[in-house]
């Protein structure tokens, strides 16, 4: 846990019991301050008085008691609409920010020069995270790594001198950070997402470019036109920008995906950094900006050479990402549960050929048109879910179908017929392009399951 004494003897309301606010309350508290939580939920309230947190129902509280007022990243600060909190703190002059600002404030009292590395985008961000604090790990470094990803930023370790933090930011929580200064920003790219939240385009880049914006250094994709401006206008103000591209867009100093390998472009011209292309964890050129990003941190903070390159073929990959569960005979079994629109589906399909394709679930506005030009490289589908009907329409005769409703039937069938073909590098992929919650929680347990049953049929295979 890190305690924050940058807010002792302060009097700060902490609003939402999730994971962040739940441990900013605690941190609050051993830091010295005065603290007030709420949470609509009465299971949440409990637990945090079993706790020991003071209950405040804020929608009654007298507002001007308070200093602050830190808002878990899941409650709206500008769109739709600001949650009535909001509008009640600012009336009465109560800042309004989120863990990750705490943390800087700590950070900047602790150890100001101790590395800390943020990351955002609309994709890619804990593949960037996770790979980041790999590569750092690697080459010795004591890594803490959190945030948007995982363990919530206060309760990790606190910066000290020497050790790196890696945290995922999302827009959410940059927006609550008003003065978030790391050492490397990395921005990796800026598509429309989640503009119900931000409202426009403009704004949700906005709030994305200023993570990049107080950093020491800063790397940016340059892939999309959102965050190629974001790049020129902070080269032009004379600031230390890397920039990474996996489209070939290079323009200044930087770090380039091309043909499955990584490059840098300096003062001293091009060089090759890595090769890629064995690493089963990094396919596809969406990983290349991902990979690209990582390497480019390391480097803004000095680190580069051949235990960077050697790391990176120990990068283990996250779970339902693409993440290979192994091979039952010739067929490699692989889990994307997390691809749960066409867009992200659209990365698994570049990446693989010979496609035996587990798809469904719950269906999302738009379908899997966009994945048409795909199609070619799916060998035969396996529909589970709700979407079974209208996937198999759009599917048409550009590959054979089968209906299986379950994972328990599709997985089976596909690695036999995968096992029988004639391909030599057959691949059994679940990238559904749907939610999962027809059929499970999240996407998380959708996996497990696939993986599940993938393992059962390795070791069968094996026999
Ligand atoms: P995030 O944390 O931003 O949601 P993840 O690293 O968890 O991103 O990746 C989620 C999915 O997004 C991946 O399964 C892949 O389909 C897609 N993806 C990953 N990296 C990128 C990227 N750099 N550009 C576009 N899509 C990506």
């Amino acid at each position: 846990m890190i305690p924050v004494f940058a807010f002792a003897g302060k009097r700060v309301a902490v609003f939402g019991l999730g994971g962040s606010g739940f441990s900013t309350a605690q941190a609050l508290v051993a830091g010295g301050a005065d603290v007030r939580v709420w949470d609509d939920n009465e299971h949440a309230r409990e637990k945090a008085r079993a706790a020991g947190l003071r209950i405040d129902n804020f929608a009654g509280a007298d507002w001007s008691w308070f200093e602050t007022l830190v808002l878990s990243p899941g409650v709206p600060l500008t769109h739709p609409a600001p949650h009535w909190s909001v509008v009640k703190a600012r009336e009465a002059g109560v800042e309004v920010v989120g863990d990750i600002e705490l943390f800087c404030r700590e950070r900047r009292r602790l150890a100001p020069d101790a590395p800390f590395v943020a990351i955002t985008g609309t994709n890619g961000k804990s593949t960037t995270t996770a790979l980041t604090a790999h590569l750092f790990r690697a080459l010795g470094f004591d890594v803490e790594v959190g945030g948007n990803i995982g363990t919530p930023i206060l309760a990790l370790a606190p910066p000290a001198p020497g050790r790196v933090h890696v945290v995922e930011c999302s827009s959410y929580q940059i927006d609550l950070a008003p003065t978030l200064d790391p050492t490397v920003g990395v921005l990796l790219n800026v598509t429309p997402d989640h503009l119900d939240r931000h409202g426009t385009m403009e704004n949700y880049a906005a709030i994305k470019e200023r993570l990049v914006a107080g950093a020491e250094h800063a790397v940016v994709g340059v892939d999309d036109a959102f965050c190629a401006a974001v790049a020129r206008r902070l080269e032009e103000s004379g600031r230390d920008v890397v920039e990474i591209s996996a489209a070939g867009r290079l323009e200044g100093r930087g770090v380039s995906y091309e043909d499955g390998a990584l490059y840098r472009l300096d003062e001293h011209g091009r060089g090759l950094i890595a090769d890629l292309s064995g690493i089963g964890s990094l396919r596809g050129a969406h990983n290349g900006q991902n990979a690209a990003a990582a390497v480019a941190a390391l480097r803004a903070v000095g680190l580069e050479g051949a235990g960077v390159a050697r790391a990176l073929a120990s990068f283990a990959g996250l779970a339902h990402r693409m993440e290979e569960v192994g091979r039952a005979g010739k067929a490699l079994l692989v889990n994307d549960s997390k691809a749960t629109n066409a867009d992200a589906a659209e990365k698994a399909l570049l990446s693989f050929r010979d496609i035996y394709w587990i798809l469904g679930g719950r269906p999302k506005a738009g379908g899997i048109a966009p994945l048409r030009p795909l199609f070619p490289r799916v060998a035969k589908g396996y529909l589970i879910g709700e979407a079974a009907d209208a996937f198999a329409q759009e599917i048409g005769d550009a590959f054979p179908v089968v209906r299986c409703e379950t994972l328990e039937k599709a997985v089976p069938a596909a690695v036999a017929d995968a096992q029988n073909s004639a391909a030599s590098e057959p691949v059994v992929l679940l990238s559904p392009a749907c939610a999962s919650f027809d059929q499970f929680p999240d996407f998380e347990k959708r996996g497990d399951r696939f993986r599940e049953i993938a393992l059962s049929l390795i070791a069968g295979s094996k026999r």
